[in-house]
């Protein structure tokens, strides 16, 4: 009896992507639902989970490409191929001044008289910046605002 080779992409419609779409898409998810590391909860750009993902797209599978299309054109180049600072969503933006260690909202009066300048939330935290315990930036950043 010869042997007869099975073919995955039978089984799995979210194969007829190309791998540039499953890489973009990926990426894609893992921005949209990130790794909560606090909960050890993997993002959807984790294997399993994106494999799952693909998987069920069916027939949204056409409106996938079609926005994976329009994805690669706004970036101008293979999505999955950015660097994280040009892939990622807009991050909220705290303000640093040199010399001191702390990272602020806009307009809290700890910076007054400060040359202090924007910069993403996470590169003020990798930068060694802590919290201001005036303005509570982190609060801000993670609550929609209340008062406009
Ligand atoms: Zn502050």
């Amino acid at each position: 009896m010869s042997t007869v080779s099975v073919q995955p992409a039978q089984r799995h419609p979210g194969n007829e992507l190309t791998q540039a779409d499953l890489r973009n898409l990926r990426r894609l998810a893992g921005f949209m639902i990130p790794a909560a590391g606090d909960y050890g909860a993997p993002g959807a750009d984790d294997e399993a989970i994106f494999t799952d993902i693909v998987r069920s797209l069916g027939r949204d599978q056409n409106d996938v490409r079609k926005a994976l299309v329009m994805l690669r054109e706004l970036a101008g180049e293979d999505f999955a191929a950015l660097p994280d600072a040009e892939a990622a969503p807009a991050e909220p933006e705290v303000w640093v001044a040199d010399g001191y260690p702390e990272y602020h909202t806009a307009g809290c009066h700890e910076l007054n008289g400060r040359d202090a300048e924007p910069v993403p939330v996470s590169q003020a935290v990798e930068d060694g910046f802590s919290p201001c315990g005036r303005c509570d930036p982190d609060n801000l950043i993670g609550q929609p605002t209340e008062n406009g």
